[in-house]
């Protein structure tokens, strides 16, 4: 897509810190980063989100997920990884090109507040209905 930024990015037209590339997926350092080693994994093919993205580069980023874990671990010494991934501007999706955030975290580092939220028991009745309701469609 011409006027997408990370097209551009794994077109080259745009400069980054390539982190890992194969035939499907590029991953590169995020220029924001929440915590250091916070990277990027894409689908080289366009897809705004969840819902477009081809299955085969969805397994492919989650199979590169799985190798990236274990490099922030080994070469970062991170104690967790969260994968974060947004889609639709109602949840902050900023950049409209599927993309998964690895933001690895140490212990000896402040809670990530994407991953943090306040425990606050729900209504059972009300989770018991919406529950029944995505079963229905799944
Ligand atoms: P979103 O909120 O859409 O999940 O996150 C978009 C991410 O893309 C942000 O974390 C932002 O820092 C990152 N980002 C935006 N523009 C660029 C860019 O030009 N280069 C890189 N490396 N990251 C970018
Ligand atoms: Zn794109």
């Amino acid at each position: 897509m011409d006027d997408c930024i990370f097209c551009k990015i794994v077109k080259g037209e745009i400069p980054s810190f390539k982190v890992y590339e194969d035939d499907r997926v590029y991953a590169f350092a995020d220029i924001n980063p929440v915590s250091e080693g916070h990277t990027l994994i894409i689908p080289k093919a366009h897809a705004e989100n969840l819902g477009e993205i081809a299955e085969a580069d969805l397994m492919a980023i989650h199979r590169v997920s799985q190798k990236m874990y274990q490099a922030m671990r080994s070469a970062l010494g991170a104690d967790g990884v969260a994968l974060v991934q947004a889609n639709g501007k109602a949840v902050n999706q900023v950049v409209m090109h599927y993309h998964l955030h690895l933001i690895p975290r140490k212990n000896s580092e402040s809670r990530l507040s994407v991953t943090s939220w306040e425990l606050v028991p729900g209504d059972m009745d009300a989770i018991k209905v919406t529950s029944e309701k995505l079963a229905a469609v799944l």
